[in-house]
């Protein structure tokens, strides 16, 4: 065969392989890939929508939609988790999904990974602000602006974080937020003021502490943190009592605070200024929006309206129950939805009556991504078109997409009941449905 031919005989096949356009934009997500907790994983920059994801061995990898040629790349793979096993485990039990990664760009369009930590292996040395866990968080860059390319490593941050999420300020500055340590740690930020080149050492925001009642328990925390008005960050969280003997994973109430970043000071939802880092005797008296008693919760997220107040989904059992603060009070409870699993949900504010969200359930096996929207403030809600559904399977999905798009709002992955192994379609959905890659 001459070599004329054989050019052009791959050249047909490689037309042919990526002729057939798919819905999904990747297939080497891997166990759960994405998660609301590990945020934002995707930033719409300069023209291209960035997404990062769980890949095989715990992995993150990276593809890139350019919203002007429709043109995809990527799959690459950014970095090497700690957390990883090789050869990859084949039951969905064994992955440990904390190599997702949360992801930012930076002013000078360089894209920051930081993924693969679990609380921190042993050997990584003492961990002053909380216990040991596993993994080792770490932090990538893309060698060259916008592209995603080649990456190297940055180390700049504490290798004993988990959880880790990205919030970015008009200004420029941006905090790493993370615990620090396993369950027995603190949660803490990181600041830069340089693009991520340079970290400030940890500063504590929720402290852990043995109780004193009981001293087999600890005071533990899940927090989720976001851009507030302004150059504030709003934050919600919940209490894990963390025993030490006889270990179980219950968490209870929802809290409320937000952070002033001109001064670095924290104030409650009224205004009261906080002493850091918070205990669970001060978040009780001033930043708890409810107590739900022996109600399990799983961590919800928040967002800030034009006036500043706060709007917070908490999952609590199973429904999801919608709070408010109106200027002087929190509006009563709103419970959203209650017959399904596998609720994860976001949503932005158009205005303090009008909000929307974008809730994954799944209802009798089926998965599926809808828009729900609220036009009074969130006594009603109601669900409107969707814009992904798929038959025995679930549908993961992350945070918002930062400054999203319409056309590319979230990333999803599913999770196909019948599935043998645990590689994973990655979905990039907008108003139109799931971007597709041609
Ligand atoms: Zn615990």
């Amino acid at each position: 065969m001459s070599t004329l031919l054989a050019f052009l005989l791959s050249v047909f096949v490689v037309g042919f392989v990526f002729a057939e356009p798919t819905d999904y934009f990747a297939d080497n997500g891997f166990g759960k890939p994405v998660s609301t907790m590990q945020h934002p994983c995707a930033e719409y920059f300069n023209g291209v929508t960035y997404v990062a994801y769980q890949g095989p061995h715990e992995d993150p990898y990276i593809c890139a939609y350019n919203h002007k040629t429709r043109q995809w790349s990527g799959p690459v793979k950014a970095g090497t988790s700690s957390l990883g096993n090789s050869p990859d485990p084949t039951e969905a039990d064994e992955v440990d999904n904390h190599g997702r990664p949360a992801l930012v760009v930076d002013g000078t369009g360089h894209i920051h990974l930081v993924f693969g930590g679990h609380g921190g292996a042993w050997r990584l040395g003492r961990n002053t602000l909380g216990t040991p866990g596993s993994g080792r968080q770490t932090h990538v860059m893309s060698t060259n602006p916008e592209d995603i390319s080649s990456w190297e490593i940055l180390d700049n941050v504490s290798p004993f974080g988990t959880y880790s999420q990205f919030v970015k300020l008009p200004d420029g500055d941006i905090y790493l937020f993370y615990r620090h340590g396993s369950h027995r740690s603190d949660w803490v930020y990181q600041k830069s003021t340089d693009g991520c080149r340079v970290f400030a050492a940890p500063v504590s925001v929720l402290k852990h502490k043995r109780q004193t009642a009981d001293p087999n328990i600890h005071d533990a925390w899940y927090a989720w943190f976001h851009k507030g008005k302004g150059d504030t960050i709003a934050v919600t969280y919940h209490h894990h009592p963390c025993a030490v003997i006889g270990h179980k994973k219950p968490r209870n109430n929802g809290y409320y605070m937000r952070m002033n970043c001109g001064d670095d000071s924290w104030e409650n939802v009224r205004g009261e200024r906080l002493t850091l880092p918070v205990t669970k005797e001060s978040a009780d008296e001033h930043t708890l929006v409810v107590d739900t008693g022996t109600e399990g919760v799983r961590t919800g997220v928040c967002r800030v309206d034009d006036e500043g107040h706060p709007h917070i989904f908490i999952k609590q059992g199973a429904r999801l129950v919608y709070y408010r603060w109106t200027g002087d009070a929190w509006q009563e409870p709103v419970v959203i939805t209650r017959e399904s699993t596998g609720q994860e949900g976001d949503f932005f504010i158009e205005s303090p009556m009008e909000s929307r969200m974008l809730l994954s359930q799944t209802i009798e096996g089926k998965g599926e991504v809808c828009w729900w929207r609220t036009t009074d403030g969130g006594l009603k809600w109601e669900r409107e078109t969707c814009l992904m559904a798929s038959e025995n399977a679930e549908l993961l999905l992350g945070s918002l997409v930062r400054n999203a798009r319409p056309e590319a709002r979230v990333v999803v992955s599913e999770i196909k009941a019948d599935q043998r192994n645990l590689s994973r379609k990655m979905y990039l959905l907008g108003d139109s449905g799931p971007v597709r890659r041609e």
